[in-house]
């Protein structure tokens, strides 16, 4: 067989593997066969004891398994994993690192070939193939195994994870065996994890005979009762988070679901013989066809409404929706990619996390988990979706880490973490309400970050003093269709109407990169390159002046709109969006209303901004800055990337260097600054931002009492000390632990996170 062919084999048999053992075995067996070769094993590491261990063998004593134990400065195993590299011996007894372990029955084997097993920069092992002969392994099978061992390592590091390693006796081991992601909502949880299947697959289902007609008959009825009740609750349990207006899609699934057509046809053809999800496929084929025919395009439209009933009572006859009854008191819901749906059909109060493998801290459901003050872990890129359903998961949300089947030493630091945490947090609120100055006496206004509707009043009563940023697109999100005028400015009014007089600043939409509205579709190779933000509603002017003007409308006898542009990275564009602004203004005034004024921000989010901070903010009221992306950018590591996601700084130096410049360019033009991305949220970032003269904070509504805590503890000239010294160091760590230590020292030590400190 070709190698690669073999190879994709092996990979294949050895995902689908129960367990690590199997895992292990299937390799060491499959290995020998291949190369034709007297012996395969495979050593782990225990990086706890620096020792390796064998795991599994082929050719060496079955009984040496797990008793062979090795020293990282321990034999030619030894050797390969402290060079991380390949080790190629005809001869390996004449080796002065050779080691002979006697319980391994070994003859002396005299070809040795080892090489590294590494999974993102971690040594997990040794993969060792050795011959009685002494030959030399040509350069195919060095390319072989090194291939092989590269292919092998995630699945390696999954089974690790979910909990084969414990076959090695050691408890502790498993101690820092963490799947990384990115932080998603703050907060730390104990769960069990319930996996959120996607809706069951409609088009695939065949036609079948029905073994009982009156029973598939009873099914299918109970099936679109069930729906249709499961609609009246979801519907019900958006109350308060989603606005009414888009609660009647609910009402409008529920009519379709009572249709004729649906329900007449579907039943026609079980009577004809066709099992029911075969007649329900052809029954929904066909309505939405109808629908796409139309030439009303909101009618066509609901093509894909109807495809999604189909899906979900086919999920019904499948049985595989959610079943209440059956979920766990703490659900972490974990998916390939969570949507805000399969979030909101978990009861809020069972819901104690989310891991979702694709996504990042500004996906919808992100921010939907963070305005339920739900820890949440995004991009967990090698998330083992499928074999995690009903395992223990503690979610932490502060370092973007899930823990699979914790040991009981990291169960009860995550106990004691959570308890401190609600203990902090109800201490945190009494304090909220105080005023966000420093020790010295200096105002540093403390906004949140918004996108429902919902988090209005609970922000007004939380100490906030006003909204920093409004990310406008939420609703987008949520809707069939772009949102008009009016549907727009009733949603805007109610936000400026509830915070009034406070300041509430709407951003305009801000789509693109990873948040692509479903009736919009843009496919293209670098999405966070491309055409996002600004870029989009300056090339649809349309778009553009209904948001525009559904912003101003709203602000009329109120005064506290401001309005903010994303994504700026030439001054045209500003200029640009600013002369839509004026348009929008003057077309008002036109039609008889008239608009104060808003104050007009840039967000600074992309290096170029950095570099020209001076100049937009000569041509704007304010800067805003978007951490999220400008760490992104400068760093160039994409934010929803899990794989690179231990290089995304926000305290690198260079991150650093770039806000005290933006800072430095608004206040030469007399103009402020506030921070908006996730970064404002971290206690020790806050104190560089303080010491750096920012002059406003946004954070999420869960971040504020903590990000007052900071801002109340530290002076302007001690935190501006502090930022020097910081800029000492060279390395992000080394700057965050150094900050840790401040805020030990300022007596907010429960502020600082496990692995930060
Ligand atoms: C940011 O980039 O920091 C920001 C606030 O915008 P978003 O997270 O919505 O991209
Ligand atoms: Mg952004």
């Amino acid at each position: 067989m070709p190698m690669l062919d073999l190879l994709r084999r092996i990979v294949q048999e050895v995902n689908a593997a129960e367990d690590l053992g199997e895992a292990l075995k299937l390799i060491v067996g499959r290995v020998r066969a291949a190369l034709a070769v007297d012996v395969c094993s495979i050593y782990l590491t225990l990086p706890e004891r620096a020792q390796l261990v064998l795991m599994a063998t082929e050719g060496l004593n079955p009984e040496s398994v797990l008793l062979v134990r090795l020293n990282y400065d321990e034999g030619l195993v030894g050797l390969v994993a402290e060079r991380a590299e390949p080790i190629n011996l005809d001869d390996a007894p004449m080796h002065p690192r050779y080691k002979y372990f006697p319980e391994t029955g070994e003859e002396r084997y005299h070809a040795f070939l080892g090489v590294p097993i590494i999974h993102q920069r971690r040594m997990l092992g040794v993969l060792v193939v050795q011959q009685r002969d002494s030959r030399r392994f040509d350069e195919e099978h060095v390319a072989f195994l090194v291939t092989l061992a590269a292919q092998l390592s995630g699945a390696i590091s999954h089974a690790e994870i979910v909990g084969g390693i414990a076959r090695v006796a050691d408890e502790q081991l498993r101690d820092d065996l963490f799947i990384a992601g990115i932080p998603g909502a703050s907060g730390v949880a104990i769960g069990t994890a319930v996996v959120a299947y996607a809706l069951a697959d409609l088009d695939s289902m065949p036609d079948r005979q029905a073994q009982d007609p009156a029973d598939e008959e009873r099914q299918f009825l109970d099936a679109v009762r069930r729906v249709q009740a499961d609609m009246l609750t979801l519907k019900d349990r958006m109350t308060g988070v989603l606005p009414a207006e888009e609660r009647v899609l609910f009402d409008a699934y529920v009519m379709m679901l009572g249709s004729d057509t649906l329900v007449t046809r579907t039943l026609e053809r079980i009577h004809a013989g066709n099992w029911a999800p075969g007649a329900l496929r052809e029954t929904i084929r066909e309505s939405a066809r109808t629908f796409e025919e139309m030439e009303d395009e909101y009618l066509r439209e609901r093509a894909g409404d109807l495809r999604d009933i189909g899906r979900r009572i086919l999920g019904c006859l499948q049985s595989v929706a959610v079943d209440h009854s059956r979920l766990p008191d703490r659900v972490i819901l974990v998916g390939e990619d969570v949507s805000a749906t399969q979030l909101a059909e978990i009861p809020p109060e069972k819901l104690a996390g989310v891991v979702s493998a694709r996504g990042s801290g500004s996906s919808h459901v992100a921010i939907l988990a963070r305005a339920m003050g739900v820890p949440a872990v995004m991009g967990v890129a090698d998330l083992p979706v499928g074999r995690l359903d009903g395992r223990e998961v503690i979610v932490d949300g502060y370092l973007g880490r899930v823990f699979v089947q914790p040991s009981a030493n990291v169960r009860t630091e995550f106990l004691r973490l959570a308890e401190e945490e609600r203990e902090l947090s109800e201490g945190l609120r009494k304090q909220a309400l105080e005023p966000a100055r420093t020790l010295d006496g200096f105002h540093l206004p403390i906004y949140v970050n918004a996108g429902l509707l919902s988090d209005a009043p609970p922000a007004v009563e939380s100490g906030a003093e006003g909204v920093g940023l409004y990310r406008t697109e939420v609703p987008f999100l949520v809707r069939q269709q772009f949102p008009g005028e009016d549907e727009q400015y009733h949603i805007y009014r109610q936000m400026l109407a509830s915070f009034s007089p406070r300041p509430v600043t709407l951003r305009t939409l801000d789509v693109g990169g990873d948040k692509a509205l479903p009736y919009f579709p843009v496919k293209e190779d670098n999405p966070f390159l491309g055409w996002r933000g600004i870029r989009i509603t300056l090339d649809h002017p349309e778009i553009f002046l209904t948001q525009l003007r559904a912003m101003l409308r709203a602000s009329v006898g109120l005064g506290n709109l401001h309005v903010l542009f994303p994504m700026i990275s030439t001054l045209g564009e500003l200029d640009a969006a600013r002369g839509l602004l004026d348009q929008a203004r003057t077309e008002l005034a036109d039609e008889g209303l008239d608009v104060p004024a808003p104050q007009v921000g840039a967000m600074v989010e992309v290096p170029s901004a950095v570099y020209l901070a001076e100049a937009l903010a000569r041509r704007v009221d304010f800067l805003s800055i978007g951490t999220n992306d400008l760490i992104q950018y400068l760093l160039a590591v994409d934010r929803n990337n899990a794989r690179v996601a231990d290089l995304y700084h926000s305290l690198h130096p260079a991150v650093l260097q770039a806000i005290a410049q933006v800072v430095e360019g608004a206040h030469r033009q007399g103009k402020s600054v506030s921070v908006c991305g996730e970064m404002a949220a971290e206690p020790e970032a806050v104190i560089l931002l303080i010491g750096l003269g920012v002059d406003a904070l946004s954070v999420s509504l869960s971040a504020l009492p903590r990000v007052k805590w900071v801002v109340r503890s530290f002076s302007r000239a001690h935190a501006a000390e502090l930022f020097t010294q910081a800029m000492r160091h060279e390395e992000p760590a080394a700057i965050r632990s150094f900050l840790g230590d401040a805020l030990v020292e300022a007596g907010l030590g429960g502020l600082v996170r496990p692995g930060k400190r």
